[in-house]
């Protein structure tokens, strides 16, 4: 079955409204015009610039993405942002149980799992990011934490919003490093996480998930990836704040699907 690629960029705490408005028309006057329909282009800005991208990417193969969210709609959380205020800036995505948020703000699998199902409820996309540690890699426990992430983390989709889910492998080691896994590991944890969403759902609406890599990857090295048909894509953090370099990746990742 085939599955339409994306290229997301995380761009974390990085940019003022004017940069994230160079950035765009920079990508956008450089986009290649086989990209749109042939793959997704998604940028996750922080939330500051989530208004004025909207205007800029809009009609054009550019999707927006917030990087977090709040699972309930409203209410006293301060500090928070809630699923409805993304779609109201032009969010299709969100990136939840990104590593940094796991590992730096505490976030747990069971509240990640109310995130993605609330996202879900507001027609939001969730990029469900999962990873192990150094430690846990070296102790062999890497699918043993992934088992558990995942289980939490689609605890809420039914079958029938598998085809909106993504899910971002992306071990933690690897993450703004400069160490990418090894392709042929990244398949093998990407293998495992659709057997285990196979077990949850079945094996035909597993075959609907896309599986993404992220984890130091960059125009030199996007290729060896995205030329498995098993991963269907990929989520970038430092090289997605280089119009070119993000660019890089995604005339890369479309020559693997030529
Ligand atoms: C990320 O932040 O999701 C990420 C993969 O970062 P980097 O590409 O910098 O490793």
């Amino acid at each position: 079955m085939s599955r339409i690629p994306i290229t997301a960029g995380n761009w974390k705490m990085h940019k003022t409204t004017e940069e994230a408005s160079a950035f765009a028309e920079a990508l956008l006057s450089d986009l290649p015009v086989r990209a749109g329909g042939a793959m997704e282009i998604i940028i996750c800005p922080p939330f500051t610039s989530l208004g004025s991208l909207q205007q800029k990417v809009y009609g054009t193969p550019v999707k927006l993405g917030a990087q977090n969210m709040h699972g309930e709609n409203w209410g006293a959380f301060t500090g928070e942002i809630s699923p409805a205020m993304l779609v109201d800036v032009g969010c299709t995505y969100v990136i939840l149980g990104h590593s940094e948020r796991r590992h730096i703000f505490g976030e747990k699998s069971a509240d990640i799992g109310r995130k993605v199902a609330a996202a879900l409820a507001h027609d939001l996309r969730p990029i469900l990011c999962v990873g192990e540690t150094i430690e846990e890699r070296e102790a062999k426990r890497t699918e043993s934490v992934i088992k558990g992430q995942l289980a939490a983390g689609i605890a809420g989709v039914t079958e029938d919003k598998a085809e909106t889910l993504v899910i971002a492998y992306e071990p933690v080691w690897a993450i703004g490093t400069g160490r990418a896994a090894a392709p042929a590991d990244a398949r093998q944890v990407i293998e495992f996480i659709r057997r285990e969403l196979a077990g949850a759902w079945n094996v035909k609406t597993s075959e609907r998930c896309r599986i993404l890599y992220g984890g130091s990857v960059k125009g030199e090295n996007v290729f060896e990836f995205v030329q498995d048909k098993d991963i269907d894509g990929t989520l970038v953090g430092g090289a997605s704040l280089d119009a070119g370099q993000f660019l890089a990746i995604v005339e890369e990742t479309l020559k693997a699907y030529r």
